[in-house]
């Protein structure tokens, strides 16, 4: 079955729990790049997190060993940027990073602050390590006077090495309870974040893929956007994967074992 990634010639690869876990760079991320690069292979580190630029996440990965260059980091503050750019312009609540903040803030939006929110056409929601009350309060204000709710991402928790801390999903969850309103979600599983993913690579779909540890974010995304999935086990057993209604077209140990199996095929 594996036969079938021969075809794939752009990929998109998640970061947190694929290429590294907490400061941990994770087995074979190194050599599955450098193979990558050797193939012809064209990839795009694409993440939901939201908090830190992709110069940030390139100098992550350079640090722990695999050389990456800003270029190669798409995040969902990059994506909900570009997706505002295609809405009417109106004024931005954001709670979310100082990151997405200025991304919004430099492409020329006019954010509004907490005591503006009612005025706001769209409020922004990313993953806030200065989340206050007043902060909820004032989306849940202006989501009632009209105005459009946008996720960055619905990630419930960001893991650490042995504990997770509440992610964007935990924040964006309190404001969809408080006001009954789902949000517009644009990083995985959403289609927007790898549509956008794939724009920037010039990829074509039927020979696109994307590979990360996660159903119900990496997964769901590709088979939203109509791509080839590959679920990253890390040799782990997935008992629950027959049971589950998101099924990933291949499931692979390793990254090294994934890049093996690419652009090795015929043309
Ligand atoms: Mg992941």
């Amino acid at each position: 079955m594996l036969e079938a990634l021969t075809g794939v010639r752009y990929l998109l690869i998640d970061l947190d729990g694929c290429m590294y876990r907490g400061e941990q760079l994770t087995e074979g991320a190194k050599e599955a790049i450098e193979l990558l690069k050797k193939r012809g292979i064209n990839y795009l580190y694409l993440t939901n997190n939201s908090t830190k630029s992709p110069r940030e996440f390139a100098e992550k990965l350079s640090r722990l060993g695999v050389l990456a260059k800003a270029e190669e980091i798409f995040t969902s503050a990059q994506a909900t940027v570009l997706y505002m750019e295609r809405l009417e312009r109106k004024p931005i609540y954001v709670v979310g990073s100082s990151y997405l903040k200025q991304q919004l803030l430099e492409r020329g939006f006019s954010l509004v602050e907490e005591d503006k929110a009612e005025l706001a056409g769209y409020v922004v929601v990313g993953l806030d390590f200065q989340l206050t009350y007043q902060k909820l309060a004032a989306a849940c204000l202006a989501i009632q006077r009209g105005a459009e709710f946008i996720a960055t991402n619905p990630d419930p928790n960001l893991p650490l090495e042995d504990h997770y801390l509440p992610g964007a999903g935990s924040i964006v969850s309190a404001i969809a309870v408080a006001t009954g309103v789902k949000p517009l979600v644009i990083g995985k599983p959403s289609k927007i974040i790898v549509n956008l993913a794939l724009k920037k690579l010039r990829a074509r779909k039927r020979e696109s893929a994307i590979v990360g540890d996660r159903l119900d974010t990496d997964i769901r995304a590709g088979k939203a956007a109509g791509i080839k999935t590959i679920l990253l086990s890390h040799g782990a057993i997935l008992p629950s994967l027959e049971k589950t209604r998101v099924k990933p077209d291949f499931v692979v140990n390793s990254l090294l074992s994934l890049a093996e199996r690419l652009g090795g095929g015929s043309p």
